[in-house]
């Protein structure tokens, strides 16, 4: 797996706080196989923008969720 496939939205801390939870945990352990989710991002320089990313999306403030 490469960096990028390990740093995408759907295993981002920042993702999805609009979708369930138990949806969610799908995504973060196969972002890959639910990539036409799309669910918002919190990273607070993007909540203002109410940005929609997808879980195969990413960006450089990626951080892992816990
Ligand atoms: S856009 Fe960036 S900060 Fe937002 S969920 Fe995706 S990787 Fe995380």
């Amino acid at each position: 797996m490469s960096e990028t496939e390990n740093s995408l939205c759907g295993t981002c801390e920042h993702f999805g706080n609009d979708i369930p939870e138990d949806t969610l945990v799908q995504i973060r352990i196969n972002p890959q196989a639910r990539g036409q989710s799309i669910a918002a991002c919190d990273l607070p320089t993007n909540a203002s923008l109410h940005l929609k990313v997808s879980a195969v999306s990413s960006c450089d403030a990626y951080s892992p969720a816990a």
